[in-house]
C-alpha cells in the first residue's frame, strides 16, 4: 500500500512538469501493474496538454522497394529470399505507377522500405541494381525519393542503417526518414534471441544512426518493438535511450509503440503478442517519459481495440494507406479512414492528416520541401482539410 501512496506522489509531480527518473519510473511501472488506474489518468493528462483534443496520420503509399535483406530477425516476414513469391524488387516504372496512384488517393507521404542492404549479400540485388544504372540500394532510394517528389508525394524512408553521407544524400529529397530503435538492450543480440543474427539491430550501431541524424537535424521516427523477449525494465531503458539522444539534438519527431504480431512463416510463430495491459502501460510509460513526444501506435495491429489507446496517452496513428498493404504486417489490413475517423470522432478526438515530417519539425527541412507543402498545407503545417476531402 506505500508503494502505492509514493507512486500516486510521483504521478502527480508528472503532472506538474517533471520528469520520473529511471528508478521512478520503475516504480511507477511495477504499481501500474497492479493498477494501471492512476498512470493513465497522468498520461492521458499529459497528452491532453501537450496535444490537444487531435489525432494525426499520414496518408501513405507503401513503396517495397526490395524486400531482400542481409540481416535475419527471428520475427521477420517482410524479408524474401530470392525465388520466393513474396520477393519485391520494384522498377522505375512500378515506381512511376505507384505515385500516380498514390496521387490519385490524395496520398501525400511515399514510404520506401527496403531490407537492410541486400546487395551485400544477394547478386541477385547487385546485378538488378546494376542494371537499373545504381551501385547501391541507397542510390536508387535517393532516385526513387526525386521521382516521388516530383510526383507530389513527400518521401519518407525507412531502410534500415544508412552511412551518414547517405543520410545527408537523402535529406535533400526526404521531409524525415525512419529507423526502429526496437529495444536497447544488448541481450536481445546474444545466442537464441531474436537478433542474433542481425547485426543491424545492434542497440549501439543504432543510436549510432540517430546521432548520425541529429547532427544533421533530420527530424527522425523511430519506435520500440514489444513482445520480442525483452523484459519490461529493458523496454523502459529504452524510452530513456530515446529520451536522452532527443534531449542532445531535438530531432525526434515521434516515438512508435509496436506491437509484436507472430508470422506463420518465422521462427517465432508460436510466440505470443504482448498482452494489451503490457502493452497500454508501456504506451503511458513512453507519455510521463516523454510528454511532449509524438506518440504513436499502428491501428491495424490492434484492430479491436486501437481508439482505447487514446486513454494511454497517444496522438498518432501513423501512415495509413488507403491503396497498399503493411508488407510488414501483411495479414493485418489498414482500417478505413473514415472508421478511424468517426472511432476517434466517438472518443471525443478530431483526426487530421500530416505530412510524414511533423507541422514543429518543418524548420528543420529544405526550403524546396517547405514550399512544396505549403500547396497543400494548412496554417497549422497539417495536410489541408480541401487536399484531403
Ligand atoms: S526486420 Fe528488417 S533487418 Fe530484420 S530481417 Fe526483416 S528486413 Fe531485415
Amino acid at each position: 500500500m506505500s508503494e502505492l501512496i509514493l507512486s500516486s506522489e510521483l504521478l502527480n509531480r508528472l503532472v506538474d512538469g517533471r520528469t520520473p527518473s529511471k528508478s521512478e519510473s520503475y516504480q511507477i511501472y511495477q504499481d501500474a501493474e497492479r493498477d494501471p488506474s492512476e498512470l493513465y489518468k497522468v498520461s492521458q493528462f499529459l497528452r491532453n496538454n501537450h496535444k490537444g483534443s487531435m489525432v494525426t496520420y499520414s496518408r501513405k503509399a507503401f513503396f517495397n522497394l526490395i524486400n531482400l535483406c542481409r540481416d535475419t530477425c527471428s520475427y521477420c516476414t517482410y524479408k524474401s529470399e530470392p525465388g520466393q513469391s513474396k520477393i519485391s524488387m520494384l522498377s522505375k516504372k512500378n515506381i512511376t505507377e505507384l505515385i500516380s496512384i498514390g496521387k490519385k488517393y490524395n496520398c501525400t507521404e511515399a514510404l520506401f522500405v527496403t531490407g537492410e542492404r541486400p546487395e551485400q549479400k544477394y547478386q541477385e540485388a547487385k546485378t538488378w541494381l546494376k542494371e537499373n544504372g545504381f551501385s547501391s540500394t541507397a542510390e536508387y532510394l535517393v532516385y526513387a525519393s526525386e521521382i516521388a517528389l516530383e510526383g507530389g508525394l513527400f518521401p519518407h524512408t525507412n531502410a534500415g542503417n544508412l552511412t551518414k553521407d547517405e543520410m545527408r544524400e537523402l535529406k535533400k529529397t526526404n521531409v524525415s526518414l525512419g529507423l526502429m530503435l526496437e529495444n536497447a538492450s544488448e541481450r536481445l543480440s546474444e545466442k537464441n534471441m531474436v537478433h542474433q543474427f542481425a547485426p543491424s539491430k545492434n542497440p549501439k550501431a543504432r543510436m549510432k544512426i540517430l546521432q548520425n541524424a541529429g547532427e544533421l537535424k533530420i527530424p527522425m521516427t523511430t519506435g520500440l518493438l514489444l513482445g520480442i523477449g525483452e523484459n519490461p525494465f529493458e523496454l523502459i531503458d529504452s524510452i530513456y535511450s530515446i529520451k536522452e539522444i532527443h534531449d542532445k539534438h531535438q530531432h525526434i519527431q515521434e516515438v512508435i509503440l509496436q506491437n509484436f504480431q507472430p508470422k506463420y512463416d518465422t521462427p517465432m510463430r508460436d510466440s505470443p503478442s504482448p498482452q494489451e495491459k503490457y502493452f497500454k502501460i508501456m504506451v503511458a510509460m513512453t507519455r510521463i517519459i516523454l510528454p511532449k513526444m509524438n506518440i504513436q501506435i499502428p491501428p491495424n495491429l490492434s484492430p479491436k481495440s486501437y481508439s482505447s489507446f487514446l486513454s494511454a496517452g497517444i496522438n498518432d496513428w501513423g501512415g495509413i494507406s488507403p491503396i497498399t498493404r503493411d508488407y510488414v504486417n501483411p495479414e493485418f489490413p489498414w482500417p478505413q479512414i473514415e472508421e478511424v475517423k468517426k472511432d476517434c470522432s466517438s472518443a471525443g478526438f478530431q483526426l487530421r492528416a500530416r505530412f510524414p515530417v511533423y507541422p514543429e519539425f518543418f524548420s528543420y527541412v529544405n526550403s524546396d520541401l517547405r514550399s512544396r507543402m505549403n500547396e497543400i498545407s494548412d496554417s497549422e503545417n497539417l495536410v489541408s482539410k480541401e487536399y484531403i476531402k
